[in-house]
């Protein structure tokens, strides 16, 4: 008895010794990045949206369940050890004494069963991932295999390890079936097999299992314990945290404004050479963005989801995590030494590692490849999809930032956008006055807001730069007025008083001009006393909803799509003329994945007649990008497939008359792939890709213009 304690209390010393240096070395790690006040006042002015991500996300496992398989497996081997620290304190507890009982549950026989029944629950779930590992296998998959650059070994590792933990509690606990000293009298079935399978052996082999296996048992938990401390499996201990901390409701939406030492970035007064000007260190992340670095599971979803990869771009959202990961563990020696001196005396390697620019091309023996931040569309999918709330886009517009405002590397053919949207307020530099044009199409008077916009109109209409000035878009545009004119909807716009919102600056990582235009455009509105806004553009939608209370502009903003198909259900517009296609509708990310509007331009659709409304493959919350946000609209596609050429072969798969979608970007991009289609073949002469609002338009009977009233009198000479 005496010898158990003494190795089981000695290993536990040394494992805690051992992984206690461990998490105080990371902990280091971790708070010797930026301070992130802003998260700690989210968790005091929101504690209950804190508690409920910990309940839905960490206990519920609401992510990790939107994979059914996988997900489910999770789930079991998750909950198992939860339950499973019943029988961990039962294993220390008979280190000491036969007839321990855990106080308050005593050797009730359903704890036996739930010990037992999610024991074996973890043997289900560990073999489901084996063979999901196995079907998966990098090797042989390739790019298409999730696990792709993930440490797999490792993984394996884990497994067994698992494995070990259920089998020794099994084995010691069937042992002691045999030796009389097993608390639960029913109840324990997986116990009682095992116990069935020892009980040929004697009295005295039965006691030396017991004793071996509890303290192998207490042994491969502790070697776990250090082992988690080391590997990816560290979520284990962070994943909560990192969960607790992360943005509310997620990290999609909007992007942060730029924060140095804590404090929002006021250009006016920042020094470039005191400041942090986004991310061109690894100490320039925040005590979040580490934590989000060892969070990582590398599980491989956000990968396996991403447009960029899916198109054979080198960008994984996966592997920044990774590569940022492995450079501040090799770097940390340096960032946690203690002085000048304690610096110079470190390993060569030490030193070359923080040398490394965080973004730059192989020969300059960067981290990360500028390529890869640059094919990030900001879809979104990767934080979407990840289980752990790790918060890509924000690290991937941190290094874009710095490679903007201070290395001035960026795409060369974005610059023109860029000139064109500080000089013109529009990314193609056609102008202000051409921006209310598409008003001379209409046969009725649309009113162009010039001062306050008066107690009689309802909506600002924000018509956005493709709206305005694209040839495509415009149509869109046009039918969304005609439609709100005709449901008897009081409705502005800005005309020439309107400008770009500055999306596509801040996505492209120019705060700069994001903040000086819509610092003018908040201007604008609130001059105008602009309360609620319609927006066509999902990019609009989102940067003046989400973005601009940042800068102290408050509107209620709606899409054009919730607004129609409001109109619709109050009977306010009556769908009648048929549109008898088959028509696929494609989510824009901006307006699905980023602010959740999934169903109003479906809701849309249902009311035409003669719709046949047939979804892709990857729609909603899973629907493939089009390739034009982050930006992207702007740069070339250089390299792999062009993500909108892939998303139309899905649609084509669904052998539509019409693609239909909510944003002057998808439709502009859809168009381009169909027409790449229609030049070879793959695509019908009369496929079109329009907006919901068009198709709308074309089903609403509108009733005829007024014919002008006879004179009254004797025509005047
Ligand atoms: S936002 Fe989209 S394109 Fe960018 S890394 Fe995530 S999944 Fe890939
Ligand atoms: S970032 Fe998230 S989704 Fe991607 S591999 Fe890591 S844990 Fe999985």
């Amino acid at each position: 008895m005496a010898l158990r304690i003494i190795i089981g209390l000695a290993l536990t010393v040394a494992a805690a010794a051992i992984a206690g240096r461990r998490l105080w070395w990371l902990y280091r790690l971790a708070t010797s990045g930026q301070p992130a006040p802003e998260r700690v006042a989210t968790l005091r002015t929101h504690p209950g949206s804190g508690a409920e991500t910990q309940v839905t996300e960490v206990f519920g496992q609401r992510k990790l369940l939107q994979w059914t398989v996988p997900g489910v497996a999770h789930f079991l081997t998750f909950w198992g050890f939860i339950i499973l620290l019943l029988t961990i304190i039962e294993a220390y507890g008979d280190l000491f004494s036969k007839t321990f009982a855990i106080p308050g549950v005593g050797h009730w026989a359903f704890i036996g069963f739930i010990e037992d029944l999610f024991a074996v629950a973890v043997l289900v779930g560990i073999g489901t991932f084996a063979v999901i590992r196995l079907r998966n296998n990098p090797k042989t998959e390739g790019r298409a295999s999730r696990f792709s650059g993930s440490h797999t070994r490792a993984a394996w590792f884990v497994l067994l390890m698992i494995f070990l933990v259920i089998a020794t509690l099994l084995v010691y606990r069937g042992a002691q079936i045999n030796t009389g000293d097993f608390p639960y009298a029913h109840g324990a079935f997986a116990s009682q097999i095992v116990g069935h399978w020892l009980s040929p052996l004697s009295h005295g082999a039965n006691m030396a299992i017991e004793t071996t296996f509890i303290v192998l048992q207490l042994a491969v938990i502790l070697g776990f314990g250090i082992f988690v401390t080391y590997s990816k499996h560290l979520h284990i201990a962070i994943a909560p945290v990192n969960v607790l901390f992360s943005r509310r409701p997620d990290g999609l939406r909007d992007l942060q404004p730029m924060r140095s030492n804590g404090k929002v970035l006021d250009f006016e007064e920042a020094d470039p050479d005191t400041d942090v000007f986004g991310l061109g260190k690894i100490e320039d992340l925040t005590w979040k963005g580490m934590l989000d670095l060892g969070t990582c599971t590398e599980c491989g979803r956000c990968q396996s989801q991403c447009p960029a990869w899916a198109t054979g771009k080198p960008l994984s959202p996966k592997m920044v995590i990774l590569d940022l990961r492995d450079h501040a563990f090799a770097k940390a020696p340096y960032l946690l030494a203690p002085s000048d001196e304690a610096r110079e005396a470190l390993p060569e390697a030490v030193k070359a590692e923080a040398q490394r620019p965080l973004v730059g091309t192989a020969d300059a023996n960067g981290v990360i490849d500028p390529d890869v931040i640059w094919s990030c569309t900001n879809c979104g999918a990767c934080v979407n999809e990840c289980p752990v709330d790790i918060e890509h886009i924000d690290h991937i517009t941190g290094m874009r930032r710095y490679q903007m405002l201070i290395e001035s590397q960026f795409p060369a053919e974005a610059s023109g956008m860029l000139k064109n949207l500080e000089n013109k307020g529009d990314p193609w530099g056609m102008g202000q006055q051409k921006r209310g044009e598409w008003i001379a199409d209409l046969d009725f008077e649309v009113p162009v807001v010039d001062g306050p916009i008066g107690d009689g109109v309802e909506y600002l209409f924000w018509v956005g730069c493709a709206g305005a000035l694209e040839d495509r878009a415009k149509k869109t545009t046009k039918a969304i007025a005609t439609l709100l004119h005709t449901a008897g909807v009081s409705f502005a716009v800005l005309g020439p008083a309107e400008s770009c919102t500055g999306d596509p600056a801040r996505r492209m990582g120019n705060e700069f001009v994001f903040s000086m235009l819509a610092q003018q455009n908040i201007e604008t509105l609130n001059e105008a006393g602009a309360r609620k806004i319609i927006a066509s553009c999902p990019h609009c939608f989102n940067a003046i909803s989400n973005e601009y209370p940042q800068l102290g502009g408050n509107y209620e903003v709606i899409h054009h799509t919730q607004v129609l198909a409001r109109l619709v259900a109050e009977g306010k517009l009556t769908p009648v003329t048929p549109i008898e296609e088959k028509i696929t509708y494609h989510d824009p990310c901006f307006l699905g994945r980023h602010n959740k509007v999934y169903t109003p331009p479906r809701e849309i659709m249902e009311q035409v007649p003669g719709i046949q409304a047939q979804e892709m493959h990857r729609c909603k919350e899973r629907g493939f990008c089009c390739g034009a946000g982050g930006a992207r609209m702007w740069m070339e596609e250089r390299i792999g497939k062009r993500i909108n050429a892939e998303r139309i072969e899905e649609a084509l798969g669904t052998d539509p008359d019409t693609i239909s979608t909510g944003c002057p970007y998808c439709l502009v991009m859809l168009g381009d792939a169909i027409s790449a289609k229609k030049g070879s073949g793959e695509a019908k002469e009369s496929l079109e890709v329009v907006d919901v609002a068009q198709l709308l338009a074309r089903s609403v009977a509108r009733p005829e213009p007024a014919a002008p009233a006879a004179p009254a009198g004797p025509a005047a000479d």
